[in-house]
């Protein structure tokens, strides 16, 4: 699973923790810099039992953009590809944009197109689960980017 949502997937986290089958990792902001779920979605978060090391998280400062977020990105993207999984299925939140009040992150339209690319370049099946955001006047258009990059299309407009 790749979580891009801005906030960390703690309940997602919490399934898959203890699991070998399942590889969780997540891009967001930092919760121990006062941002939601507060407790959970730090670094040193690696998974347990035999589920040790199938769980990364990637958390980021407050203010951080397009450069952070793609390379934490690409952190999380490279230890999925060394799983080798059959399937991705992305936590699609919109909500690290630059205009959402809900997260201080600033992560640009052509971001979240650079994003889905990331993922597509995984090579395999990608099932996208839509978990909104808070800005609604660019919310479709921040998805529309995002399955883009997904689909392999070109950066839209
Ligand atoms: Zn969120």
């Amino acid at each position: 699973m790749v979580d891009v949502d801005a906030h960390h997937g703690n309940g997602t986290q919490a399934v898959f923790y203890d699991r070998a089958d399942v590889f969780y990792g997540s891009v967001h902001v930092d919760p121990g810099a006062g941002w939601f779920p507060h407790y959970l979605g730090f670094a040193d978060e690696r998974g347990t039992g035999t589920g040790a090391g199938h769980n990364r998280n990637v958390p980021l400062a407050p203010g951080s953009g397009d450069i952070a977020w793609l390379d934490g990105l690409a952190d999380v993207c490279a230890e999925v590809a060394a799983f080798g999984p059959g399937a991705v299925i992305v936590s699609l939140g919109v909500d690290a944009a630059a205009d959402d009040p809900e997260s201080p992150l600033r992560v640009s339209h052509d971001g979240y197109w650079r994003t889905g690319a990331l993922i597509r370049e995984l090579g395999v099946p990608v099932v996208a689960v839509h978990e909104g955001g808070y800005h609604l006047a660019t919310l479709g258009g921040l998805t529309v980017a995002a399955l883009a990059g997904l689909t392999g299309a070109r950066r839209p407009q």
